[in-house]
């Protein structure tokens, strides 16, 4: 949890504890030389499954670079002024 002033208000950003709201793992392969592949395993729920997507993609293709990101939900409370 971060806070942050902003305007004289705090305001609390915090990672949504809501279960519906679960983080993300993606990765997009960017091996080629002229142009990125571009295959992508689309949103998973744990990063060991991102792992073996890419691990799977590895051995499929012999490609080896990917962009990988990870998202999650956040909200925002504000609070009091200053
Ligand atoms: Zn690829």
């Amino acid at each position: 949890m971060t806070t942050r002033t902003f305007r004289f208000r705090m305001f609390e950003v915090s990672r949504e504890a809501d279960r519906s709201a679960e983080p993300e793992f993606e990765a997009v392969c960017v091996s080629g030389d002229e142009k990125d592949c571009g295959e992508a395993s689309g949103p998973l729920v744990d990063a060991e499954r991102l792992d073996t997507w890419m691990a799977e993609h590895t051995r499929d293709t012999g490609h080896q670079r990917f962009r990988r990101a990870y998202c999650e939900y956040a909200t925002v409370e504000p609070g009091a002024w200053l």
